[in-house]
């Protein structure tokens, strides 16, 4: 990989090359923390998706299908120690690209890694099953492929959704046509080099660049794709749905949230905090998972929120690529209008902002979306702040006066990504992890994404699960095969 930070133009890799778009179109993307270009990228059209559609069906035929799991396992491995190799430079163009702490691109690179190493292991353990038949009858189950996997990811953790996605398709045989969100394809593009550069064959990994709502949406219809794996805004996935349903491509969609965050009043109170702050602002609040809505016992609320805002101010926003910011830039200025839209939304409705709630103006933060983390409290359930996903470093409080009551505010939301129960009382911590219709539930921490460690939505947050061993099958098709052993042939007809 060329020194990546420093390149001005990004082109496509389509069958092993590095190809610009058919029509000649570029568009630029940005570094958002100054709003300056940072790379022209090349603008694909529908006969690009074609290109990497065939190069991939291609090379699951001729390559891939042949490459035995063993053989994919060492690729893989190659490939993880390739990304460490680069670690450093990709953080650095990640954060240039989508604004985020250095930090904390480096440390969803590392889970990135984690996750080829993870499948490149499981998957010489995905076997098929022998069944329990009548006399004579032998059958067994196998797994092949589905086939072309398209996958399409946003912004907010590029390099790592992409990691989730490419590596559970590549263990299980698939190729994959992997589209990036325009704000974000640098990384995207960098994985697709190092993955020729590990020895993956040509045209395993395609990736293409351009505008969702015209070629994401023609991946989705397209026939020569047979599963699309999503993960973006909710109403994008359902527009993804009704596409696929075409041409009853396999589909699994990772989508929005607004998720809850319960502190009991037997919770560890300092605890609770710290790891509430780190939920809900961790990437700016860009994040699906953002424990967006915390709801603490009215017994220990004005401790809570009193500690919150004080710790909420001393987060450091600032250059991303220092290694001492906490806080970055938001993706676009558009972006940060939208969010700053929900916290006047909120305050016209009624809700106090305790601090924070406007784009930060000093010095050369100016220049960038930068905006101080707010907090809302006097919230109710009906404010759209509270039921709509934000997308940015806001966070509403309020009281609650028993668990059920916790538990129903929980649950007072279409979405169900995730939830944080915080308390040290373990039976309580057990029922309300049980209560909250959500797909991954924290007790007494913040983290969430480990390989091994199923993530996905329930409710409209979508479905199937991305990381687990189970997303292997996902991307893997069940045969079954039963054979007739009798020593005589049969025939049931009597003919
Ligand atoms: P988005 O839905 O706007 O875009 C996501 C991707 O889809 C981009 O690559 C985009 O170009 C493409 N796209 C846009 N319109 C399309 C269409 N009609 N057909 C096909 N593809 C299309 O989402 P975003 O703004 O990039 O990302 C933020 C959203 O992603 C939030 O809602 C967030 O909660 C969600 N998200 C979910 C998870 C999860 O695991 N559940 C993780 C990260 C982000």
């Amino acid at each position: 990989m060329s020194t990546a930070s420093d390149r001005k133009h990004y082109s496509m890799i389509i069958d092993g090359k590095s190809v610009e778009a058919q029509s000649g179109l570029t568009f630029e993307t940005f570094n958002p923390s100054k709003n300056e270009v940072l790379a022209t990228v090349a603008r694909a059209g529908k006969a690009d998706v074609d290109a990497a559609v065939a190069a991939a069906r291609g090379a699951l035929n001729n390559a891939w299908k042949k490459t035995s799991a063993v053989k994919r396992t060492r690729l893989l491995m190659k490939y993880a120690e390739l990304i460490q190799k680069n670690i450093d430079e990709l953080a650095r163009l990640e954060t240039m690209n989508c604004g985020k702490p250095v930090w904390a691109s480096k440390g969803e690179l590392t889970q990135g890694i984690e996750d080829f190493e993870y499948y490149a292991g499981a998957i010489t353990k995905l076997t098929g099953e022998t069944l329990v038949m009548p006399n004579n009858l032998f059958a067994y189950t196998t797994r092949e492929p589905v086939g072309v996997c398209g996958q399409i990811v946003p912004w907010n953790y590029p390099v790592m959704m992409a990691a989730w996605k490419l590596a559970p398709a590549l263990a299980a045989g698939c190729t994959v046509v992997l589209k990036p969100a325009s704000a974000t394809p640098l990384t995207a593009l960098c994985l697709a080099e190092l993955a020729l550069e590990a020895g993956i064959p040509a045209g395993v990994v395609n990736v293409i660049t351009g505008p969702g709502a015209e070629i994401g949406a023609y991946m989705a219809e397209h026939p020569g794709i047979d599963k699309i794996a999503f993960t973006g805004e909710t109403e994008t996935g359902k527009a993804i749905m009704r596409a696929a349903a075409g041409t009853m491509k396999r589909v699994t969609l990772e989508l929005g949230g607004k998720s809850p965050n319960l502190v009991f009043e037997d919770a560890d109170l300092a605890a609770a905090v710290n790891g509430s702050v780190f939920a809900v602002f961790y990437s700016s609040g860009q994040s699906c998972e953002a424990r967006t809505r915390v709801y603490v016992h009215e017994k220990v609320y004005d401790a809570f929120v009193a500690d919150f805002i004080a710790k909420t101010q001393k987060l450091v926003v600032g250059d991303p690529l220092h290694e001492k910011t906490q806080i970055g830039a938001l993706i676009s200025d558009a972006h940060l209008r939208k969010v700053h839209g929900y916290v006047e939304s909120g305050v016209a409705e009624g809700a106090r902002l305790e601090c924070g709630g406007k784009k930060v103006e000093t010095g050369d933060l100016a220049k960038g979306n930068f905006y101080a983390p707010a907090v809302l409290t006097g919230v109710n359930q009906k404010m759209k702040c509270v039921r709509e996903e934000v997308f940015g470093p806001v966070v509403t409080i309020s009281p609650f006066k028993t668990e059920s009551e916790a538990l129903e505010l929980a649950n007072d939301t279409e979405y169900g990504l995730a939830g944080t129960v915080w308390s040290t009382n373990g039976a309580r911590a057990i029922r309300a992890s049980a209560g909250i219709k959500a797909g991954l539930i924290t007790v007494n921490q913040p983290f969430t994404g480990f390989p091994g460690v199923p993530f996905g939505g329930f409710k409209q947050s979508g479905f199937g699960r991305e990381l687990a061993l189970e997303t292997l099958k996902l991307y893997t098709e069940q045969k079954s095969v039963v054979q007739w052993v009798g020593e005589k042939p049969l025939n049931p007809f009597g003919l």
